[in-house]
């Protein structure tokens, strides 16, 4: 049976990989970790019976000990926790469905401990892919692609040869709006970029998604994901978030994946790798389809896309600096402290300031993260 841990079981992907266990009935789960949702991680353990639980602070695991007493499960909290959770020793394959740069330290764990990660938490590989790369080479781990557009990318290079491939056409849905020009965008509210057309995520990644940071975080993980060259990797929107990657051969062959938006494939995909399996849900029909529409992404208009480039070009802690600023702007838009034209500002007055580093280490790119966070304090009202 396949032993898997998660971390952050309570968000999006969190509960969708569940619920792909669930319906798969043949995997074990052996660790889950959450943030504050308590009440939604009492419910995992009472139906997937992990050994270990985390949360966020020691005041919420003292209070998941109380309500899960009867259970023979122990609650952590913290980064230790995190931690606990990504190298629990049963588990074979880590979810890393947690959001942020907090997911750092618990995959580089991970990666160490020989876990193969299945890997949603993309700030993870924007900030370390140049450290994690050559560590799960080293320790003979597989880093598998949960980010639709990636597994799109993997399912369509099997049985390729890398040096065959000649760019990755990484699509992108152009979030909730596109089409948008800057004038138009200056009075955006959280609720309404919180609306994507085709996906239902968790909150930072639709902002990321509306901003097109996310795409630009995408490129950069396609970068470590797949090795190539930041000239190989093309953005191409579209709308109707069918195809969801492509590669292009050194012969002219497209090879695609299409599908309905429904996360659970990419993530089953992932854990059953390289069996598919049967999964529940629509079907993609071809003759339903009214047109595929496809269009270059506007980044004059969304220029944490262009940022997000700039950012890989220059390497060292550079997508960390980008990656940092844009996980604050974020915050701080979704509570209104900042216009949604202002977080790609954010991101830029970061890029410009923070110390360049070429060849940042683990500590390197976590000062860099703390540097940012001092930054943004000293000039903006936090
Ligand atoms: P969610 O916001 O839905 O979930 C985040 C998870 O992390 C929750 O379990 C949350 O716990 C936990 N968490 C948040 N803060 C902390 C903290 N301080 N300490 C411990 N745990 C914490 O995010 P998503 O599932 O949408 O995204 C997760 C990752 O997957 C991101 O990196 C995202 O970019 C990537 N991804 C997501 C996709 C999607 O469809 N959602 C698609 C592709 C990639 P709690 O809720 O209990 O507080």
């Amino acid at each position: 049976m396949k032993k898997i841990a998660i971390l952050g079981s309570t968000g999006s992907i969190g509960t969708q990989t569940l619920a792909v266990v669930r319906e798969q009935k043949d995997i074990a789960v052996t660790a889950l970790s959450a943030g504050d949702n308590i009440a939604l991680l009492e419910a995992q353990i009472r139906e997937f019976r992990p050994k270990l639980a985390a949360v966020r602070t020691e005041g919420l695991a003292k209070e998941l000990r109380i309500r899960t007493a009867d259970l023979d499960v122990t609650i952590v909290s913290g980064m230790e926790g995190l931690l606990s959770v990504a190298t629990e020793p049963d588990a074979s394959i880590l979810v890393t469905a947690i959001v942020g740069m907090l997911g750092l330290r618990p995959t580089v764990a991970a990666v160490k401990a020989g876990k193969t990660i299945a890997l949603a938490n993309k700030e993870t590989l924007v900030t370390a892919g140049h450290l994690i790369v050559p560590l799960a080479r080293q320790n003979g781990v597989s880093i598998l692609p949960v980010d639709s557009e990636h597994s799109a990318i993997f399912q369509a290079l099997q049985g390729e040869a890398r040096n065959a491939v000649a760019k990755l056409i990484l699509t992108a849905s152009g979030g909730p709006f596109r089409g948008k020009k800057t004038e138009a965008l200056k009075q955006i509210r959280p609720e309404d970029a919180l609306k994507h057309p085709n996906w239902s995520m968790g909150k930072k990644i639709t902002i990321d998604s509306a901003t097109l940071v996310n795409k630009g975080l995408e490129v950069i993980e396609a970068k470590w994901l797949f090795h190539v060259e930041p000239e190989q990797i093309q953005v191409v929107v579209h709308p109707q978030s069918v195809v969801h990657s492509a590669v292009e051969f050194e012969d002219g062959a497209v090879m695609a994946q299409l599908g309905t938006p429904d996360m659970r494939l990419p993530i089953q995909y992932a854990l059953y790798y390289p069996t598919r399996r049967r999964l529940s849900g629509t079907r993609l029909s071809l003759t339903d389809l009214s047109g595929l529409t496809f269009e270059e992404p506007d980044m004059k208009t969304f220029r944490g896309l262009a940022l997000a480039y700039e950012a890989m070009r220059r390497g060292g802690n550079m997508p960390t600096i980008l990656n940092a600023a844009n996980e604050k702007a974020v915050t701080m838009f979704l509570q209104r402290k900042l216009a949604f034209l202002e977080i790609p500002e954010m991101i830029e007055a970061c890029m410009e300031e923070i110390g360049f580093l070429e060849h940042p280490g683990l500590e390197d790119i976590l000062e860099t993260e703390a540097a940012v966070h001092q930054y943004i304090e000293s000039r903006w009202q936090v």
